[in-house]
């Protein structure tokens, strides 16, 4: 896609997302993407710039975080020709898993994956809506690293720069947001 475009598309994007003041406690500015997949129009734009990134580097598996990773993950696999993998809550894949603990706010929360999900020769593109502090995709992240995969990349639709959230990972990592708001 023209880089031109791209960044109109990207501006248009970033105007439709809501901000919604004090959800669900007071002190957050959250950030609603519904907004961005209410129209036809609005999820095709979005889709588009979202897998333009990734044309060309031969991903096998999207793999969603729940659950907003569960919305543009499997549009984003079909447009790449890979399959798409979920990553649940505890207690909710039937099959055996792997997991992996993460510090929230308050407590410690878990994530997990099937263990046949994966194999050494995929290349896996991470996906969830929004990078905030970045302890879940970075669960996530070390959860199929530890699988053993060929590559990982990692995709966010919006970045709270602020919170630095893309400090937690290695330089090396492959991670891309394709809207930055300060908070
Ligand atoms: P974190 O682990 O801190 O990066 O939090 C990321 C997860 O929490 C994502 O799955 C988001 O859906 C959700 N999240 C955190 N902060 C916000 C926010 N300000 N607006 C919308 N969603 C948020």
């Amino acid at each position: 896609m023209d880089d031109k475009i791209k960044e109109k598309q990207l501006e248009i994007l970033k105007k439709r997302v809501r901000n919604i003041p004090d959800f669900p406690i007071p002190g957050i500015q959250f950030k609603d993407v519904t907004t961005l997949f209410d129209t036809g129009e609005s999820l095709k734009m979005l889709s588009k710039v979202l897998v333009d990134e990734y044309r060309n580097k031969g991903i096998t598996k999207v793999v969603g975080i729940e659950s907003r990773g569960f919305i543009m993950g499997p549009i984003m696999a079909l447009e790449l020709n890979a399959g798409f993998v979920p990553i649940r809550k505890p207690g909710k894949l039937p099959a055996d898993v792997f997991e992996e603990e993460y510090e929230k706010e308050y407590g410690i929360d878990k994530i997990q994956i099937h263990k046949d999900s994966l194999s050494p020769d995929d290349i896996v593109l991470i996906h969830d809506d929004l990078l905030a502090t970045g302890g879940t995709m970075f669960a996530a992240y070390n959860m199929i690293k530890k699988m053993g995969v060929r590559k990982i990349y990692v995709n966010f639709i919006i970045e709270l720069a602020e919170l630095e959230g893309r400090k937690l990972f290695p330089e090396n990592v492959d991670l891309t947001a394709l809207i930055a708001f300060d908070l």
